[in-house]
């Protein structure tokens, strides 16, 4: 099997963490390529239930090797924190099965603080952040003002290097949000109690990748959030501060010169939505409190409700055009059914015309959604393993959901579980 992209096609949660899991069988190596611990993807297999924020989720594999490349936001102590978790639980974390990119900027203290007060400031007009430092950290690392992983293995410079960033962003902390300035007895705790900790699983990670293509190894690159989440082709400013597409896991993950073979857009059978912004499908009341609760609908991360809706194809046919997806594993079709009638967001009516186009972010908050009902199958599909066992209306769906968006769906999950999949091919 050749080099695979998993990618989010919505709004995040869609379920990648388990397509991951699944396939992780096929490929010898997993990359994270953005983003940060500000999502979670949930893994359910023979060792466990997993949340996982920045760990790949290769990770329960014997002899997968898993990595962290430059593009993501490398937390050390929510990573550490995480490794504990994991290892706890009885799974090895070694450098042999975890390797962490040197040109991977850290997320500094600091940027968690900023997060939460630039968010307080906004008041009413927050953005919903999960307060996890991503966009602060982001914009640093454009302004390279942040430290590379590499740099822990030069002590003396990382200090002074530390040092000038702190009497920058002190005048940030103090004289714009009139916060405490941060202080080297800090950061050094910073260093020694978290930085340590993860310095073993540090390397040239772009050279180990380099040998690993020649070699002509497996490689699975792994997105965190979707599509409408990514900083230029989503829907601004209610992005996350990376880009979240597949033609962007080349450069994110140390191997520029990667060919991406295959797309696997993830896309749930419905729609939910975590945070500020327009959500075009959006349900409410009981209607959306029924969903929501079938789905469990509610963050990995922070525990927040999500906001649902019915497939939104309008987006999902956006998504899949902006990820260049050749394939589609749809998930959750088995929370749909206690639907007597399932609701399908079709269209767009916008300036009193229906539209099959997504519009222009801001025009976002002007649509409406045209809404068409298919036949319910009211019967427990998470038993189903082929696509016959599916009944006829559910079949139904999924032809229909695939010959609207444009892309085959060739997987059909219907449970949490590794097993509970549907192969179309
Ligand atoms: P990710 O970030 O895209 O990996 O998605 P999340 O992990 O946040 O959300 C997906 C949730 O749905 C997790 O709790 C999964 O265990 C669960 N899940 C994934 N696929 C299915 C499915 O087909 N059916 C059901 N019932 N749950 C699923």
């Amino acid at each position: 099997m050749a080099n695979c992209a998993i990618v989010g096609i919505n709004w995040g949660d869609e379920g990648k963490g388990r397509m991951v899991d699944l396939l992780t069988e096929n490929y010898d190596v997993v990359i994270r390529f953005q983003g940060g611990g500000n999502a979670g993807h949930t893994v359910v297999n023979e060792k466990g239930k997993f949340a996982l924020h920045l760990l790949p989720s290769g990770i329960f594999r014997d002899g997968v090797v898993n990595i962290l490349g430059n593009g993501v936001a490398l937390d050390p102590e929510n990573l550490w924190t995480e490794m504990q978790d994991v290892m706890s639980k009885g799974v090895a974390i070694t450098p042999d099965n975890l390797m962490i990119s040197d040109r991977a900027s850290l997320l500094l203290p600091w940027h968690r603080d900023l997060d939460g007060l630039e968010e307080a400031r906004l008041a009413d007009k927050k953005f919903g952040s999960t307060k996890q430092g991503i966009a602060p950290f982001y914009s640093d690392k454009y302004q390279k003002k942040t430290v590379l992983a590499g740099e822990l293995f030069y002590p003396e410079h990382l200090r002074a290097h530390l040092a000038d960033l702190m009497e920058w962003k002190n005048l940030t902390l103090t004289r714009v949000y009139g916060a405490e300035p941060y202080t080297m007895e800090t950061l050094d705790k910073w260093i020694n109690e978290s930085c340590e900790m993860i310095k073993p699983y540090v390397r040239d990670t772009g050279h180990w990748l380099r040998e690993a293509q020649a070699a002509g190894k497996r490689i699975l690159f792994e997105a965190q959030l979707g599509s409408l989440r990514d900083l230029d082709y989503g829907i601004h400013p209610y992005t996350t501060s990376s880009n979240t597409t597949a033609a962007f896991a080349p450069v994110g993950s140390g191997l520029p010169s990667a060919r991406i073979d295959d797309v696997i857009g993830v896309v749930k059978a419905y729609s939910t939505c975590v945070g500020e912004g327009p959500f075009v499908c959006e349900m409410f009341g009981d209607e959306a409190e029924e969903l929501r609760k079938a789905g469990q609908e509610y963050g990995a991360k922070t525990g927040r409700p999500r906001r649902v809706g019915p497939i939104d194809i309008v987006a999902t046919r956006y998504g899949v055009e902006v990820q260049a997806a050749t394939e589609i594993a749809l998930t959750k079709l088995d929370v749909l059914s206690y639907m007597d009638r399932i609701p399908v967001c079709t269209g767009y009516e916008l300036d009193g015309k229906q539209t099959d186009r997504f519009p222009f972010p801001v025009a976002l908050a002007d649509a409406k959604p045209v809404i068409e009902y298919f036949d319910g199958w009211k019967c427990d599909i998470s038993g189903a393993r082929t696509w016959e066992d599916l009944p006829r209306a559910a079949r139904d769906y999924v032809t229909y959901i695939e010959k609207a968006i444009g892309c085959p769906i060739t997987y059909v999950s219907v449970g949490p579980e590794r097993e509970s999949i549907i192969i179309r091919k």
